[in-house]
């Protein structure tokens, strides 16, 4: 047995701020990374050509971090039960380090792959990392797991937080031979998106790798996190972090991130601006109530948590899901972001939330489909923050307010008042009245002459409809 140890990669694509990598490097001089591509994830229906991109983008970024700290990143494409094993016993490795996750399958496969390890004599070392707190250090008064994101904050913003750990300065790499021996174990070199059969061609919002996402944050935590609170809300407007992808793929530390917003509660002067630090905050709290909801209650992934939403009798029309998700519905706030969502991968919070209640309590269509859809297109989807978020939008999930029914048109007048996001996204309507826009009451003639469609369905009618179900529902489950 040798002194190599094996860094197993997986949500966690960098080198700074690493605490299972530090914890590696801790014990030997001699680390190598390695990242499996999963052919029981890549070949999913669900996989955006984008994120694929995005996280391609990550690994050449941490094959050049290795390079220049004096190791190598293998890459491996098979199933890492098997993968990985073989691997490290060809390099007589001595341990694997990886970080936890909170996911199902993420769950299922490290314990496979600890057995597969420890059957061969090597050691196995885990480390909570892609969290401020892990799931089982927030709990209520009584042990349980919080299933209601107020008081959640209010203690897991009570216990203090970590500061980044060191980064992996210098390590030792494999010999020749031992690459060699690598090689001949399935190590191959990294493929692109396209390799894979992932075409995405337009920009990314945010460049993939460890520097692109530290950019990101200096500029955000040095100027629009003051105004945050203010201007999160506005999608024309540039006013969040677009940190999204690079907090799901880890090309930054949560620990760093944190730092920044103490490092700015700490430059800040008024109170508007400390509010508006920790309304951020609270956003990456969430971030961490909907991984820990998912850690303890892995059945959120496969249907409601609110037993009125089993079977529930949604119409499900294939008709009206294509013209949701082609951005056609003839309510333009719900289709410049469903264009925006088709275009970048990405889409602005409000406007998610808008789409959502559309999909679920306009067309009646079961809150999983759009789930599903988000996952095919987004860069940055992730399955607890999706989840979350849907069940939240749909009303069944955690979430202590019953009934949420936006109105597209009382949406677009609050939060696209001049119609700037609508015309960006639709150019076709660029040249109709901003009143007509909001209210999407475009006049049958110009609506034919700009091609644009008539609403698919009548907003209030539909609401009378949702609603109605829905106390049929609670009646007969309560
Ligand atoms: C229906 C629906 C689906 C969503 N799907 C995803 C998803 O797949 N992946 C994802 O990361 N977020 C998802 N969100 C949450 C949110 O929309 C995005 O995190 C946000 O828009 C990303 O942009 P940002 O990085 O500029 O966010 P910022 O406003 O700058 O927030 C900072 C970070 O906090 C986290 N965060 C913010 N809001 C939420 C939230 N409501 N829930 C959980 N984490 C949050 C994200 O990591 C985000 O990057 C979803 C929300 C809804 C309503």
């Amino acid at each position: 047995m040798s002194d190599l140890i094996l860094f197993w990669h997986r949500r966690d694509l960098r080198i700074s701020d690493n605490i299972g990598l530090a914890a590696a490097r801790a014990s030997s001089q001699k680390v190598v990374g390695v990242f499996c591509l999963d052919p029981n994830i890549l070949e999913r229906d669900d996989v955006a050509p984008a994120r694929v991109s995005y996280m391609i983008g990550c690994l050449q970024s941490l094959q050049q971090g290795y390079t220049q700290a004096g190791s190598q990143l293998l890459i491996l494409h098979d199933d890492p039960c098997k993968a990985l094993p073989d691997l490290a016993a060809a390099l007589k490795a001595k341990a694997i380090f990886w970080n936890w996750d909170v996911e199902p399958y993420s769950k299922q496969r490290d314990r496979l792959v600890s057995d597969a390890l420890t059957q061969k004599g090597i050691e196995v070392h885990h480390h909570w990392d892609q969290l401020l707190h892990a799931p089982e250090e927030i709990h209520s008064k009584s042990q349980e797991p919080y299933t209601v994101y107020t008081p959640f904050w209010k203690n897991w913003s009570n216990q203090a937080k970590m500061a980044p750990v060191d980064t992996l300065h210098q390590a030792e790499g494999l010999t020749p031979e031992e690459q060699e021996t690598a090689q001949q174990a399935g190590a191959i070199a990294l493929p692109t998106a396209k390799d894979l059969g992932f075409v995405w061609d337009n920009e990314l919002l945010t460049q993939p790798g460890e520097e692109a996402a530290q950019a990101k944050l200096a500029e955000f935590s040095t100027h629009a996190i003051t105004e945050y609170e203010e201007q999160r809300n506005f999608p024309a407007i540039k006013g969040t972090s677009e940190l999204s992808a690079a907090l799901k793929f880890g090309a930054i530390g949560i620990r760093t991130v944190w730092a920044a917003t103490i490092a700015a509660l700490k430059n800040s002067r008024s109170d508007e601006t400390q509010a508006s630090i920790q309304a951020w905050q609270k956003e990456l709290a969430w971030r961490e109530f909907y991984q820990h909801a998912l850690y303890h209650f892995p059945e959120l992934a496969d249907g409601p948590y609110r037993d009125t939403f089993k079977d529930f009798p949604w119409d499900n029309n294939p008709q009206l899901f294509q013209a949701w998700c082609e951005g056609k519905t003839g309510y333009p706030i719900v289709d410049a972001a469903m264009r925006q969502l088709n275009t970048l991968g990405w889409m602005h919070n409000r406007c998610r939330m808008i789409v959502a209640s559309f999909l679920t309590k306009d067309l009646l269509i079961n809150w999983q489909w759009g789930e599903k859809y988000f996952l095919q297109k987004l860069y940055d989807a992730d399955l607890s923050a999706n989840n979350g978020g849907w069940q939240w939008s749909a009303s069944s999930g955690m979430d202590p307010k019953p009934l949420r029914i936006f109105n597209p048109a009382s949406q677009a007048k609050k939060f696209d008042p001049e119609g700037e996001y609508i015309r960006e996204w639709l150019p076709e309507l660029r040249s109709v009245d901003t009143e007509y826009l909001i209210s999407g009451d475009i006049p049958p003639l110009e609506r034919h002459a700009l091609n644009y469609p008539a609403p698919i369905v009548d907003h209030k009618q539909q609401q009378r409809l949702f609603k109605e179900r829905y106390q049929q529902q609670k009646a007969m489950k309560d």
